[in-house]
């Protein structure tokens, strides 16, 4: 007997047809769940998992009742899981996929942020789950058959099929009706999903999916990420909506439940991998070590915090939890985050498993700034942490607005004074002052005279004439520059050049303002806190000025971006004139210019200075006669005096 054609359907795909329509009716729904499945039947690979083997729920006890509500028998419609990396947010989806194609098959989509990630994500994931699980290598086919029905972005098994696809492609989130539903990443897919060479909006993926899933009674749908940032993260909207479980764990010591919290994680001065975690109890306070952490986990239960909607089941756990890692080394990921806003950004969300607060989202308050501002005089003698100083300028029709900055180590910086220089653009006077204001000189009390490292002058509206007066003092890093909307390094890599083919420096606003708005919110001295010295020159007026704008996330294309924008009329030229002497300060180090190194320095000056007196020595002050010899600070006199 001849088989059947080649042009005709094989034999396989028939079947899988008949099977998928009738799927729930012969299949009934089996007694076992999700995590029982994979206890049983899962099998890691050698190449891609950490713990080859035997899959064991019993490593990771938290992921049990989230792959229970993942279970056919199960309650829950929506499953939302906000999670640290690493925590096995991906085997969870895993697991189910294997249980779908084992024993509840059905038409399945599981969505990653792109296309080429679900590509990557079946590639690595996807087919060792397969290919290590015997019973799910006996219900795909082999990729290198001819006909098997198992593509990268597609596996037909019996009663089912999987299409992989990426939340920006609105062809794959369209192209089949799906009971299973498994949303990887979710804060990572794009605000709108696209049709590609077009362009054109198709709105919300998350949308778009779950619209996918509207004929199913049975449907089921898991939402796994990582979250990014508040304003924008989906996966922590999904959780608010939930019954909000969180993971609680007894204290070894004294037997109390309770959440795991950074701020219990603590370790003696300078030796963050001592670490330990303090229990939370009023009576115990007891040191929790890293060997009890297992245990913990093992009796530990999840607990609902909010009523919910009644359909979404929602974890929320933090890297604390992870069985991998100890608070020593988490102790030393948060020394290192501390350093910058973006650092912490990325600790917030991997470690801490919470959405980042966008700088300028909440707003530092121009008040509170007025009422931190210390004590110290930089026109006597500079505080001793500075150890390089810029300056940023903003040129207005009128007048040009100057700020003298100063650097210490990890970007710690001193504002040392504001000036204003009244004068016409067009008329030399104001320029001869600008050239003044750039030639001061500062004490610092290593001994050393400190001068003006580099300078940014904002081109503004003359752009020629700021133009003539930067290159004539280029020698001094005196560069003309215009600030920039937009994603772009704060430090152009190169300077662009005007019409007349003098260089011009082109500066990325947003990223300073973002960096200094973050530091805004720094309370403690340190690693990129400001100072502002009690002077008339800092003012409400100024901080006013200085924490005008805000942030706000704006979608254009599909894509969320950061805006900044200003109350209208409201006056931003101290913002401005900030900004710019931090990006001088970038012109340095993008030169390969370190703080630390020259902290060091200085710090070694200082030591062997007062190694000579055995104490250190006030500086006599400077004759005022000196000061009165500098005529461009009479406009404003009194800039360094009270
Ligand atoms: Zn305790």
């Amino acid at each position: 007997m001849r088989s059947a054609a080649s042009d005709a359907p094989s034999p396989e795909t028939i079947l899988a047809g008949i099977m998928f329509a009738f799927a729930a009716a012969l299949r009934p729904d089996p007694e076992l769940s999700v995590s029982e499945w994979a206890d049983q039947y899962r099998v890691l690979s050698r190449v891609s998992a950490g713990e080859p083997g035997r899959w064991r729920t019993a490593r990771t006890p938290f992921l049990r009742e989230i792959m229970e509500c993942l279970s056919p028998a199960s309650a829950y419609t929506r499953v939302v899981f906000m999670k640290p990396a690493q925590i096995g947010g991906s085997e969870v989806l895993l697991n189910m996929l294997g249980y779908i194609i084992h024993l509840a098959p059905g038409p399945t989509m599981l969505v990653e942020p792109t296309v080429e990630l679900a590509k990557r994500f079946s590639r690595q994931r996807i087919a060792p789950l397969i290919e290590n699980t015997a019973a799910l290598a006996e219900r795909v086919s082999d990729p290198r058959e001819r006909d098997s029905g198992n593509t990268i972005l597609a596996k037909e098994f019996p009663g089912g099929v999987l299409v992989a696809t990426g939340a920006n492609s609105s062809v794959g989130l369209r192209s089949m009706p799906a009971r299973y539903l498994l949303m990887d990443e979710v804060d990572a897919y794009p605000a709108s999903a696209s049709t590609g060479a077009a362009g054109t909006e198709e709105g919300d993926p998350v949308d778009l999916a779950i619209r996918r899933t509207a004929t199913f009674a049975n449907r089921q749908i898991a939402m796994v990420s990582t979250p990014t940032i508040a304003e924008t993260s989906r996966i922590e909207q999904a959780y608010l909506e939930s019954d909000q479980r969180k993971y609680y764990v007894p204290c070894p010591h004294c037997g109390m439940f309770q959440v795991l919290r950074w701020a219990q994680v603590k370790w003696p001065d300078r030796k963050p991998a001592e670490a330990w975690y303090e229990c939370e109890a009023a009576l115990c306070h007891g040191r929790i070590a890293d060997h009890h952490k297992q245990q913990m986990l093992e009796r530990g239960r999840w607990r609902a915090e909010a009523p919910g909607d009644g359909d979404t089941a929602g974890f929320w756990l933090n890297g604390l939890y992870s069985p991998w890692t100890t608070w020593g080394a988490l102790a030393k990921d948060f020394l290192r985050a501390r350093k910058s806003p973006e650092r912490m950004q990325t600790f917030t969300n991997t470690v801490l498993a919470e959405t980042f607060q966008q700088a300028g989202a909440a707003k530092t308050d121009a008040g509170e700034l007025l009422a931190r501002r210390e004590a110290y005089r930089p026109d006597r003698i500079l505080p001793p942490g500075v150890v390089l100083i810029t300056v940023g300028g903003d040129l207005q029709a009128d007048r040009v607005e100057l700020e003298i900055v100063g650097w210490g180590r990890d970007e710690e910086s001193w504002s040392l004074a504001y000036v204003v220089l009244p004068g016409d653009p067009a008329q030399r006077e104001l320029w001869d002052m600008l050239d003044q204001a750039l030639s001061l000189t500062f004490d610092h009390p290593c001994g050393r005279e400190m001068k003006i490292a580099a300078a940014c002058v904002d081109s503004g509206f003359h752009q020629s004439i700021v133009q003539q007066f930067c290159n004539q003092r280029a020698h001094r890093r005196v560069y003309p520059i215009k600030g920039a909307a937009g994603q772009r390094p704060i430090w152009p890599r190169m300077h662009s050049k005007a019409k007349d083919n003098r260089p011009l420096w082109i500066v990325g606003v947003d990223a300073a303002k973002e960096a200094l708005y973050a530091r805004l919110k720094i309370t403690e001295p340190g690693p990129g806190f400001c100072h502002f010295p009690i002077s008339d020159q800092y003012d409400l007026g100024y901080f006013e000025q200085l924490t005008a704008e805000t942030c706000r996330v704006r979608y254009t294309k599909g894509f969320a971006h950061r805006e900044w924008t200003k109350k209208p009329g409201a006056r931003n030229e101290a913002l401005d004139a900030r900004c710019y002497a931090y990006a001088a300060l970038q012109s340095l180090i993008a030169g390969g210019f370190r703080l630390s190194r020259q902290a060091q320095q200085i710090e070694e000056l200082l030591a062997a200075k007062d190694g000579d007196t055995g104490v250190q020595q006030p500086r006599p002050q400077q004759p005022a006669a000196n000061r009165e010899r500098e005529p461009w600070i009479t406009p404003r006199r009194d800039w360094f005096d009270r």
